[in-house]
């Protein structure tokens, strides 16, 4: 991304988006006070996050017993029951679910390894589903402090051992078919990216004309095989982010705050929430509503703009979708692809 003088001005940055991730699934109800569990507490949620100011909801979905649903019956409920309450927010349903098959038609139809391409099958449909690209270690547990987990199940060296060795598949015969399902439906992938090698295997996507769309991105610095903390890294990202995406800064535990803060000022977007932290910045547990408002302040103290539903859609282009590479390229403001015999940098004619 560039930034011109002005860029830093609060009436030059886009208004700001705040993602909500209030579902938490690798924590258990006892966790924290503020774990919505029957149908109607998640959807509670989603109406007290959106109206703290939050308008993009990462849709996670519990069963009645607490533990994550694998159900794609419970999640279409829940996406119709969050059209019906928050109509204005982006609805954002976690990509990391393996649904499991309900009935013998189903296990018939979807092979184990395909199961989590049934997130294009949610009805109703999602603005967004998120996708990470490439397979990579999610240890989550590498910056996780002994305070982080006081006092929850993951201070349990078991379930710690477990969340230590876990691993995002999303290997390139995945992803590249996964993507094509989304857009077949309308479904605007949202890419969570670790580091720096996700972002260059989308550009190539986009180049070899397998995504054409909006570039909706989360920069996912949660260490274990994505990257850290130092905000050098977090920088470079941004610089080498095309001009026309939309990225968000995604981080873990007190560190969000920090983080978002940066996020704020260079007039990106940020995410916060219950599945990021269960702390506030002064180490106090801080509920998902809590934390939104602490994005609200801050983005008031700089008098940048907080984005409305309406916003959001808009910033965020949901249910928009390009006809070519060399016209994505162009829309996100990035250098077109090489002609034959072209030398040098490629640029684009002027009209
Ligand atoms: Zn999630």
């Amino acid at each position: 991304m560039h930034f011109l003088d002005d860029s830093l001005l609060p009436e030059n940055q886009e208004k700001l988006v705040i993602q909500v991730a209030p579902y938490g699934p690798q924590w258990l109800p006892g966790d924290s006070d503020d774990i919505p569990v029957s149908m109607e507490e998640q959807v509670q949620k989603a109406v007290d996050c959106y109206n703290a100011g939050a308008t993009v909801l990462h849709v996670h979905v519990r069963e009645a017993d607490g533990k994550g649903s694998k159900r794609l019956s419970m999640f279409n409920e829940m996406l119709a029951r969050l059209r019906e309450a928050v109509p204005k927010m982006v609805l954002q349903v976690g990509g990391s679910i393996s649904f499991a098959p309900e009935d013998e038609g189903q296990a018939a139809k979807w092979l184990a390894d395909d199961t989590r391409h049934m997130l294009a099958e949610l009805q109703p449909k999602p603005d967004q589903v998120t996708v990470a690209i490439n397979t990579s270690q999610m240890n989550v547990m590498e910056l996780m402090t002994e305070a982080d987990v006081a006092g929850t199940s993951l201070a349990n060296p078991a379930i710690q051992a477990a969340y230590r060795d876990m691993i995002v598949p999303s290997n390139p015969s995945w992803h590249v078919e996964h993507i094509k399902r989304l857009v077949a439906k309308g479904i605007q992938p949202h890419f969570m990216l670790g580091n720096m090698t996700g972002l260059e295997t989308v550009e190539r996507l986009i180049r070899a004309g397998v995504y054409h769309g909006p570039l909706i991105l989360n920069y996912v610095a949660i260490g274990g095989g994505a990257a850290g903390l130092h905000p050098a890294d977090m920088i470079e990202f941004v610089r080498r982010t095309p001009d026309g995406a939309v990225l968000t800064i995604e981080t873990l535990n007190r560190t969000v705050f920090p983080m978002s803060a940066m996020a704020i000022a260079l007039g990106l977007h940020v995410r916060v929430g219950i599945e990021d932290t269960l702390y506030g910045p002064n180490g106090q547990r801080a509920t998902s509503v809590q934390q939104i408002e602490t994005m609200v302040r801050i983005a008031r103290e700089l008098n940048r703009e907080v984005a409305t539903g309406e916003d959001a859609h808009r910033i965020y282009q949901t249910g928009t979708f390009w006809n070519s590479a060399d016209e994505t390229l162009a829309r996100l403001g990035m250098v077109p692809n090489r002609k034959p015999t072209q030398r040098g940098v490629p640029l684009r004619p002027a009209a």
